[in-house]
């Protein structure tokens, strides 16, 4: 059968793999290796040619690796993919591949904490200028901004921490009025709930260390294209300058478009940020990976299911002032995630306490099923009060700019028993709220 025949389910713990590659071993190899033996001379010359396709570093490419880059492009309806060490040089490679050199990039302030600093402390460093929206809904803002040099409009589909909820087609449409492409970071999202290049998205780049692996057991990142976008419109000469590298057999030098068409993006962050800057990811975090996205569908969907009957309770209590997330009462966010994400809008959100900042310490201290840390999408439940951690390189202002005001706390929901992780709230809002009723008395 065809891969395009094949729906998710299948593809998840299927794609890009052939048991009869590999020695006829069932679970994909890891391999372990850091270099590949040339073969002759003569193969070698076709390889660093690229007259032939092969491994030679695992810096660059790796047989575990590829199997989980090829799963990921079949999961997304991607033409290309590429892995990369940590979610982090994701987001950076994708946006550096895109402006380097000089340009901007337009985003807003709802982004993952790290990519929000990254934003200031190392792009202009690289003469890449970065410019937000205000109101990531506001489709108008994100048009008047957009300057000649605009490189790309970058967003998170669901944002980080808030599960703000992008407008993909729209937004889409705006970059490719503009001939530039839209960049998102689907990472909470996931390919089960979103394929974002089926709205129009060129470029996806997930953090595997989340809900795609799913353990929290190892960092990867993901970079995809979509194949569509036309990277010969003028504004990126660094995919249509010849390089003396890919040379074609009368020894005519080629760009990257044409040596790579479809996968030109990916092997420009292949070739000259994983050759280059370097973050690889090793085979048997590849091994981990493509292990967790085995049972993707089967945990965001208890995930989904746990976190809206937790939104449902968080609900009931007095002491809860808002909530952020599709499935709350009110959210404005209910047409968009009825359209993209009609299998539920992740299971990651934050809510606002109505408490001192000492109740609120004492609410993420008595948690005891939900552990207290820096990760998300995970098997288990998570809390942690993002302002002060996850989000705590940003200055008040920022803060204020990125709509996590101190009272937020975030939650990661996992696969537990719901009845559980209920009554671990249940305590711990017992416990943080427990002179409540003597100071009304
Ligand atoms: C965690 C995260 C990242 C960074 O990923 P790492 O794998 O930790 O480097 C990027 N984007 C989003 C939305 C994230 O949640």
């Amino acid at each position: 059968m065809e891969i395009s025949d094949l729906s998710f389910d299948t593809l998840k713990v299927r794609a890009g793999y052939d048991p009869k590659e590999h020695n006829y071993s069932v679970a994909v190899p890891v391999y372990q290796t850091a270099s590949f033996d040339l073969g002759d001379t003569d193969r070698a010359g076709r390889l660093f040619s690229f007259s032939e396709f092969g491994y030679l570093y695992t810096r660059v490419g790796n047989p575990t690796v590829d199997v989980l880059e090829k799963r990921i492009a079949a999961l997304d309806g991607a033409s290309a993919a590429i892995a990369v060490g940590s979610g982090m040089a994701a987001v950076t490679y994708s946006l550096f591949n895109v402006a380097e050199g000089g340009g901007r990039i337009l985003t807003t302030a709802q982004v993952y904490g790290g990519t929000f600093d990254s934003f200031k402390k190392i792009y202009p460093n690289f003469n890449i200028e970065i410019d937000q929206v205000s109101d990531i809904d506001h489709l108008e803002e994100w048009r008047s901004k957009i300057k000649p040099d605009t490189k790309a409009l970058f967003v998170e589909t669901i944002s980080n921490p808030n599960a703000t909820i992008a407008d993909i087609e729209a937004l889409a449409a705006i970059a490719h009025e503009n001939d530039i492409p839209l960049i998102v970071d689907n990472t909470f999202a996931t390919p089960y709930l979103l394929n974002p290049i089926k709205y129009g998205a060129d470029i996806v780049v997930y953090s595997a260390t989340k809900a795609l692996n799913g353990h929290g057991n190892a960092i990867a990142g993901l970079i995809l294209e979509s194949g569509k976008f036309n990277w010969a419109n003028g504004k990126f000469p660094q995919f249509t300058a010849p390089v003396y590298l890919f040379r074609d057999s009368s020894g005519n030098e080629r760009s990257f478009l044409e040596a790579f068409g479809t996968a030109a993006f990916t092997t420009r962050v292949r070739i000259n940020y994983l050759a280059y800057f370097g973050a690889a990811l090793g085979p048997f975090d590849a091994y981990l990976a493509l292990l967790g996205l085995e049972t993707l569908s089967e945990r965001v969907q208890k995930q989904v299911s746990n976190a809206e009957k937790i939104i449902r309770f968080l609900e009931t209590r007095e002491e809860v002032a808002w909530i952020n997330h599709p499935a709350a009462k009110g959210s404005k966010y209910k047409s968009l995630a009825k359209k993209y994400l009609p299998k539920g809008a992740g299971s990651i959100f934050t809510f606002g306490l109505k408490a001192s900042e000492e109740q609120i310490k004492t609410f993420i201290d008595s948690a005891t099923i939900f552990s207290y840390h820096a990760n998300v999408g995970d098997a288990r439940s998570l809390i942690i009060n993002s302002p002060k951690t996850t989000h705590g390189e940003l200055t008040p202002e920022e803060q204020k700019f990125a709509k996590i005001p101190p009272e937020t706390i975030r939650l990661s929901i996992g696969i537990e028993d719901p009845d559980d992780l209920i009554r671990d709230l249940e305590n711990a809002f017992g416990n943080a709220f427990s002179n409540k009723s003597e100071d009304v008395a």
